[in-house]
């Protein structure tokens, strides 16, 4: 189960991270999440006055005993993580705009930068990948748990991981949707990926070659 387990180490932590850049734990007043399961959560504690914003699928499925799989989400989002009554923050969606042909895209309140939240349904009730604009006009997505395995994107037809498939079924709102999700990401990375750098949360092999790649 190594690469579904989080590795505990202090100095990985977000806290570390940011004080190695030279900031204090209040100065982080923005937190963006592609979603609340345990492996996203860790850190929130550590940064009691930041604003985490969600898509409003995310923060409703966590916070109205109506919503669709509000235990499912209740259950992945650990009591330890959300003790300190984080400030959730749903973040606006924006009827007409659509990112790359995909809708119902939210934009998170407050942020200098050009940052959404990009629906990737089929995971968590309210799943979205986080897209970030750079400097140089291209896109980021941080597509979270829309996929483990690189070989999901990049082989024909797709390599699932015999470790990350089950993890992934496991933790699944919606198999046809997770599917259909994984699906779009292959067109994207197909088609547009001199404007889009897609990756995902639990992949050690794609994440050493971004991290190569940025020095
Ligand atoms: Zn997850």
């Amino acid at each position: 189960m190594a690469y579904a387990q989080p590795a505990l180490v202090p100095e990985q932590s977000a806290l570390r991270q940011v004080a190695r850049l030279g900031y204090a734990p209040q100065d982080v007043r923005h937190i963006v999440l592609t979603h609340l399961h345990r492996d996203h959560t860790g850190g929130l504690p550590d940064f009691p006055h930041a604003r985490v914003h969600v898509h409003p699928d995310e923060y409703r499925a966590v916070t109205d005993p109506a919503a669709a799989h509000h235990r499912h989400s209740l259950d992945r989002f650990m009591p330890a993580h959300r003790a300190h009554n984080p400030l959730l923050a749903p973040a606006p969606v924006e009827k007409r705009t659509e990112w790359f042909g995909f809708p119902g895209v939210a934009r998170p309140r407050g942020l200098a930068c050009e940052l959404l939240l990009v629906p990737l349904p089929g995971h968590s009730a309210g799943h979205a990948g986080v897209a970030v604009r750079d400097g140089a006009g291209r896109w980021l997505l941080h597509a979270g748990d829309a996929y483990m395995y690189h070989g999901e994107l990049e082989h024909t037809p797709h390599l699932s991981h015999p470790v990350l498939e089950p993890v992934q079924r496991g933790a699944e709102t919606d198999a046809a949707a997770r599917v259909a999700t994984r699906d779009r990401l292959r067109g994207l990375r197909r088609d547009r990926a001199d404007e889009v750098t897609v990756f995902s949360a639990h992949d050690p092999w794609e994440f050493a070659r971004l991290a190569a790649l940025t020095g």
